[in-house]
């Protein structure tokens, strides 16, 4: 699995999910920085990408919530 250019990661300084650049990648450890706040965590690769599959799940819940609100007659 590929990282990508923005990975979503809880990030120690803002304390939330926050969107990710992906500075650079050795191996199994991976140096990203926060988009709001600018802190660099260094991280293994094997937790953000099941941070990843989490968040993409949890937000595929959230827009199948929003579609079965959408179909109510
Ligand atoms: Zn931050």
């Amino acid at each position: 699995m590929e990282i990508n250019l923005s990975q979503i990661y809880t990030c120690p300084h803002c304390q939330m999910e926050t969107p990710h650049y992906t500075l650079v990648r050795r191996e199994e450890r991976v140096a990203i920085t926060c988009s709001r706040c600018r802190t660099t965590s260094l991280v293994q690769a094997s937790v953000l990408e099941d941070h990843q599959a989490w968040w993409e799940a949890e937000l595929q819940q959230i827009l199948s919530g929003l579609e079965e609100h959408d179909d109510e007659h």
